[in-house]
């Protein structure tokens, strides 16, 4: 049984390639300390996405090794390694259930109060207490239609109540209007505020927040360092 503490994130000569072969991360090599952030840029098509899904384990690496607090997920149960990361996507796709089960899907023992400071704290609770059945409102074909950045904020609380050790975003790169992009930014900086993050960056504001940026081109590290840096 693995216990994760710090949230202690190493690649190390990380390798991959998807079922086709081709090689789509080389020699991949960073680490990001504990409650550090560290923001992915670079071309559409670098590799940004892939090295958060094989942090979460999506794919297992071809070669080199990814470890989290020392120990080499490939060694780890799925499961257990999924309880201590949070992942807010790029395109976030709910369950067809409550709004409330949606949040709750990251902590099923919350209560109905936390369910409600997560959202709070995701700017995401006034929307949903507008509805007529609020929190019991389905989600789904037949139930209310949330726009891509209220889906996002779901996540967000989501996360926010499953309170991981290590976060995984993925900005969304479609244009929002300025006062949502205020909100989302704000609570992303909640989500973030003391764990380890890795965030595919597609704000100058993450970049210029973030502790490290490694800038992705083909598939390798091309350049490392602050934004004051590069
Ligand atoms: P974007 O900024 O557009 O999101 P990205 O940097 O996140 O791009 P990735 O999604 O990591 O890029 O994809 C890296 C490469 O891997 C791309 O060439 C993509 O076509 C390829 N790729 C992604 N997913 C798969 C898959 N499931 N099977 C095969 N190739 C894939
Ligand atoms: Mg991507």
């Amino acid at each position: 049984e693995l216990r994760f503490h710090a949230g202690k994130i190493e690649f190390e000569n990380v390798h991959f390639s998807y079922l086709d072969g081709k090689e789509i991360l080389r020699d991949v090599s960073f680490s990001v300390m504990p409650g550090q952030t560290v923001a992915l840029v670079g071309p559409s098509g670098s590799g940004k996405s892939t090295i958060i899904r094989l942090l979460f384990r999506f794919y297992d690496v071809k070669g080199g090794s990814v470890r989290v607090d020392g120990q080499d997920t490939s060694t780890v149960l799925q499961a257990s390694l999924r309880s201590h990361i949070g992942v807010v996507p790029q395109d976030t796709v709910l369950f067809n259930d409550t709004i409330r089960n949606n949040i709750r899907y990251g902590r099923v023992t919350a209560s109905d109060r936390e369910v409600e400071e997560a959202a709070m704290a995701a700017d995401i609770h006034d929307r949903i207490v507008s509805f007529r059945d609020g929190y019991d409102t389905q989600v789904g074909e037949r139930g209310l239609k949330l726009s891509g950045g209220e889906k996002q904020r779901v996540a967000i609380a989501r996360t926010i109540l499953k309170s991981p050790q290590i976060v995984l975003l993925d900005e969304a790169t479609s244009a929002l209007d300025t006062e949502t992009e205020r909100n989302i930014q704000a609570s992303l900086a909640r989500v973030c505020a003391n764990r380890t993050t890795v965030v595919v960056a597609h704000r100058l504001s993450t970049v210029i927040n973030a502790d490290q940026i490694l800038v992705l081109k083909d598939g390798q590290i091309l350049e490392r360092g602050r934004h004051e840096e590069l």
